[in-house]
């Protein structure tokens, strides 16, 4: 058993599954460092898990039946028509998820952290300095600390993956996503137009927006969590990466503002017009898609988990099921390892190709469904199914591979 001291750079999902896992693999120490001073649970929208990765991550101790959560079971493909409010069925695809309100799944994550293990809020890492026994964290007002293992779960734009040598950085997509979330009883009209179980993709030319019921904040009721993806009007109007973690409408500029309103006015069926116009502002915000791959998961006494590691379109449905499956094989690997050397090679060989995988699927399903995206009006269910196992074969399951690597049937 290795006892030493780890540190966790970054207390989020990936984060405080990882604390969780080092404590429970036995190190004598471990301290997460949060830059964020106060809770992350009031911030975020929502999230899907798919149901097979859940029970998985549920047999590993990560989640478990106590968070709010709600049943998806189909896809469909919607298109306007002339006459139709709710707009006409291209078809539908199996769609076995659980949906999560983002702030009651970190809430859950960091309840399970045990009080052994320390969590310092409002506390940034600012530089790493890997030695070859151990690293030092700089943090925050200049204090110090070594550490015999740094786990980085800082995120995209993780300072401890800025610390390895070949330090990938994230890539611009080339299109956008805004989210939203509208509460249950703002839907419009007719009640049951739109099924509670369905995941309802409105497709237009270049883009689609998908939306499915989330746990409303606190898991109490239901609010309609969609993700818009279209590239802006003009490729000059791109953001930022640094804008990746999300603007809120304030700071959007009306420029891309207007073109996702054309986009709403001229492709949408009435229903879902009035779906994403109810959504309130402050309840909005948009980010730039992009993604990012490490070429080594470990390195020395690093480590990356979640995010910091790779970052998948999030057609894939699979950021947080990523995050918890880092966590899990992490354990695993510090459990059973000799040395801390050995522990660092068999995490990096075990999920190293995992999050290649999974980013090359995003890569594809952004092309099949923004990039190139078919012409939707006129499919049928056959053409829709032949599209789908197009779009998603060749490596990286969606909903998340599963955990030893094993096909999903
Ligand atoms: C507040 C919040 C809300 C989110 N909401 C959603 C959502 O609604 N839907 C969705 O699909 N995904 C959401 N995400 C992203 C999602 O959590 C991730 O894509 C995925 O679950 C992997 O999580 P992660 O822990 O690896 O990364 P992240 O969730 O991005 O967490 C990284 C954490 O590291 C901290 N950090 C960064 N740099 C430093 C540093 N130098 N020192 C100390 N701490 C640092 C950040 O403050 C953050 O808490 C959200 C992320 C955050 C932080």
């Amino acid at each position: 058993m290795l006892t030493g001291r780890v540190a966790v750079v970054g207390g989020s999902i990936a984060g405080c599954a990882a604390a969780l896992a080092a404590a429970r693999a036995g190190a004598g120490e471990v301290v997460v460092f949060e830059r964020a001073a106060g809770g992350l649970a009031d911030r975020g929208i929502g999230l899907a898990v798919h149901e097979q990765r859940y029970a998985e991550l549920e047999a590993a101790g990560h989640l478990g039946p106590a968070v709010p959560w709600v049943r998806l079971t189909s896809r469909s493909w919607i298109v306007r028509a002339a006459g139709s409010r709710a707009g006409r069925r291209v078809g539908a695809l199996p769609f076995g998820f659980r949906s999560y309100n983002w702030g009651s799944l970190w809430s859950a994550l960091r309840a399970r952290i045990p009080s052994s293990v320390g969590y310092e809020r409002g506390t940034a890492v600012e530089r790493v300095l890997p030695g070859p026994d151990g690293a030092v964290l700089r943090l925050a007002g200049g204090r110090e600390e070594r550490f015999d293992l740094v786990i980085g779960a800082d995120g995209y734009r993780s300072a401890v993956r800025a610390a390895t040598r070949d330090a990938a950085v994230p890539g611009y997509a080339g299109y956008l996503a805004w989210r939203g979330a509208l509460p249950e009883e703002e839907l419009p009209g007719p009640a049951g137009a739109w099924a509670r179980e369905e995941a309802a993709t409105v497709a237009f030319p270049g883009g689609h927006m998908i939306v499915y019921r989330i746990p409303g904040p606190g898991g109490t009721g239901t609010s309609a969590n969609w993700v818009f993806y279209t590239a802006p009007a003009d490729p000059a109007h791109a953001l930022s990466v640094d804008d990746a973690a999300g603007l809120p409408p304030s700071r959007v500029p009306e420029t891309l503002t207007a073109h996702h309103r054309t986009v709403v006015d001229a492709h949408f069926p009435p229903y879902w017009q009035e779906v994403v116009r109810r959504t309130p502002k402050d309840a909005t915000y948009v980010q730039p898609v992009y993604d990012l791959c490490v070429p080594r998961y470990g390195e020395g006494r690093l480590v990356l988990v979640g995010d910091a590691a790779a970052v998948a379109r999030p057609h894939c449905g699979s950021g947080a099921v990523k995050a918890l499956q880092d966590a899990t094989v992490l354990e695993r690997c510090l459990a059973g390892a000799g040395s801390w050397a050995e522990a660092v090679a068999a995490y990096d060989a075990a999920r190293t190709p995992a999050g290649r995988a999974v980013v090359g699927l995003g890569r594809r399903l952004g092309r099949a469904q923004v990039q190139a995206a078919p012409a939707w009006a006129a499919m049928d269910q056959p053409a829709l199914e032949a599209w789908w196992r197009r779009a998603s074969e060749g490596g990286g399951t969606f909903g998340g591979q599963a955990l030893d690597g094993g096909r999903r049937d």
